[in-house]
């Protein structure tokens, strides 16, 4: 990794202030291309170079070591192209965040989805990548096509719901990288606004405010992580600066200048005491990155 031929790459760049749980060390190399070309030069780059990588958006899902990552983590967040490309078609860049899709092209129109995807923090090729989304629906279900760069080239794939499950897709392989997607919206017959409004209300009165990652589980079949967690009694449990919410049992906090051990700590006594209470497994939600983790 000795000549890196981007004007827009950072050496040993410090990933905390990328994510919103504020942990993570630095980055041996950060690649923010800025234009779509150049993500796909960059990324070509990474591949001739064999050179380890994974993918950021917001980073609003990620648990990174305060180590760092031994490779280079290829920014996606300056691919803020977003348009409308037909009658109620829009293209939308990776980078651009959900809530702008939200409240730029969903609300204005009063498109359909709105309760699918309000409040979800982070970008729309991380959503794409976790299928985010609430009880209402996720992401996919709205989605046209996905614009994936892979080894041989840019494809446009055609999303069916065969591709996709609750928080997870099978489209995007490791090291691929959600270039973008396209989104064919229906006109909704009730008021969205109002529908938006409900569920910001929603979140503010159950869940944390802080430096978090949202639920650090999946939900398993037919019940509630954070039901099982907070029945489990482990609410308020704290090990240094993270601490299992008393709002809502499925987030762990940084309150405090957590660590990643700290964090870690905590989602191993949530999965083992759930699993010794109720025989119930949970399964990570957050992505975890350590130092030698590749193409997330
Ligand atoms: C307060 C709070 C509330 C939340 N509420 C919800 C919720 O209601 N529903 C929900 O589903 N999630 C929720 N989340 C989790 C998170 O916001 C979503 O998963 C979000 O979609 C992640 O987007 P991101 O851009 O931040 O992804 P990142 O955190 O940057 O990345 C997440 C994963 O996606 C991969 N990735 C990101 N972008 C790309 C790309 N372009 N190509 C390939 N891989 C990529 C990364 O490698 C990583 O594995 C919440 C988080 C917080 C902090």
């Amino acid at each position: 990794m000795n000549t890196v031929p981007f004007s827009f790459a950072q050496r040993d760049y410090m990933l905390a202030p990328h994510t919103r749980y504020r942990i993570g060390g630095p980055a041996r190399l950060a690649l923010f291309p800025p234009t779509i070309d150049d993500m796909e030069r960059a990324y070509l780059w990474l591949i001739e170079s064999a050179t380890p990588f994974v993918v950021l958006g917001g980073g609003t899902n990620v648990l990174i070591d305060d180590s760092g990552y031994a490779g280079c983590v290829l920014f996606t967040t300056a691919l803020k192209e977003m348009q409308s490309v037909g009658e109620r078609r829009y293209i939308s860049g990776a980078g651009v965040a959900l809530s702008e899709l939200v409240r730029q092209v969903m609300l204005p129109n009063n498109f359909e989805g709105v309760g699918a995807l309000t409040g979800i923090p982070g970008t729309v090729g991380g959503a794409l990548y976790m299928n985010a989304g609430t009880a209402n629906g996720s992401i996919c279900q709205l989605t046209d096509t996905v614009s994936l760069l892979r080894r041989d080239g840019f494809i446009s794939l055609p999303l069916t719901p065969d591709m996709y499950s609750y928080r997870g897709q099978s489209f995007c392989a490791a090291g691929d990288v959600i270039a973008g997607g396209t989104f064919t919206f229906t006109p909704s017959t009730r008021d969205e606004t109002a529908t938006y409004r409900h569920y910001m209300q929603r979140r503010k009165e159950t869940q944390p405010e802080g430096w978090c990652c949202g639920s650090v589980f999946r939900n398993p079949p037919g019940d509630h992580a954070g039901r099982l967690i907070e029945a489990a009694g482990l609410k308020g449990t704290r090990r240094n600066g993270a601490v299992i919410s008393d709002k809502h049992a499925n987030f762990i906090m940084n309150d405090d200048n957590a660590t990643f051990d700290d964090v870690l700590y905590l989602i191993t006594l949530m999965k083992e005491t759930v699993q010794h209470r109720f025989g119930v497994e949970l399964r990570e939600e957050v992505r975890i990155i350590r130092a030698t983790s590749c193409c997330e």
